[in-house]
């Protein structure tokens, strides 16, 4: 299965991605998490990254489509993916196409998590990332039993720098102007699903699983 996760900034899409690789067991692929990696190492891709994420912009198209290349030429692709947070231009759309034209693949569907607007700044700026394994929280609507702590793993829990009011508002104008118009991008190919991402966690889950079951 080669899938597409879409929808703005804080919509739901690391947290169902990791569900759906429970379910399926195809690797997680996310830009945001390649390039966050990279800023940790301080790699030169690291350095370009760096000060684009922390004002909420996009990294160039040419950086990003490269790494995409790279990750989706790998082995472990060969029995599907998730690709999460990319594309996000409709150029990287058009690259995304050719790379997987190239490697004699094709998307099976692309779902986007629909959430309004007003919800998104306080689901971005309440949410916590474990630092040891990378699990998704939300001190609000997805807490820890206990405060800062993973369930899971027991590592500490962190805020992204990016995770801010300020940042997010040039995030959303970002995904406004130049990701938007994937849907109609999507629609055209007749690969697009949207699923109500207002539900709780375990709902919109369901209704992605719900949505594959059908396009397997
Ligand atoms: P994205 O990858 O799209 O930016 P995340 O999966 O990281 O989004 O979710 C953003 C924040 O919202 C996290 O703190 C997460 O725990 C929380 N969250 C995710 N899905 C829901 C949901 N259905 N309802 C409420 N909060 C959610
Ligand atoms: P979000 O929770 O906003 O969906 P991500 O973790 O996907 O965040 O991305 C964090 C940041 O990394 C983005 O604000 C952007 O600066 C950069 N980024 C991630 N994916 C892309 C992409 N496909 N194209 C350009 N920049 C990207
Ligand atoms: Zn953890």
């Amino acid at each position: 299965m080669q899938l597409l996760l879409m929808g703005p900034p804080g919509a739901g899409k690391g947290t169902q991605a990791a569900e759906l690789v429970k379910k399926f067991n195809i690797p997680h692929i996310s830009t945001g998490d390649m390039f966050r990696a990279a800023v940790k190492e301080g790699t030169e891709l690291g350095k370009q990254a760096k000060a684009v994420m922390d004002a909420g912009g996009l990294v160039p198209d040419e950086i990003t489509i490269g790494i995409v290349k790279e990750r989706l030429a790998k082995a472990d692709c060969k029995k599907g993916f998730i690709l999460d947070g990319f594309p996000r231009t409709v150029e990287q759309a058009d690259a995304l196409s050719k790379i997987l034209d190239e490697l004699g693949m094709k998307l099976t569907r692309v779902l986007n998590i629909h959430v309004p607007f007003e919800d998104l700044i306080e689901r971005a700026v309440g949410r916590r990332i474990c630092k040891s394994c990378g699990a998704t929280y939300h001190i609000k609507f997805n807490p820890t039993q206990k405060d800062g702590v993973c369930d899971d793993c027991g590592g500490e829990l962190y805020q992204r720098k990016d995770d801010n009011e300020e940042t997010m508002k040039n995030r959303l104008s970002a995904y406004e102007n130049s990701t938007k118009p994937l849907i109609d991008y999507y629609k055209k190919a007749d690969l697009y699903t949207e699923i109500d991402g207002r539900q709780p966690i375990d709902k919109v889950t369901e209704d992605l699983v719900s949505v594959l079951s059908s396009v397997n």
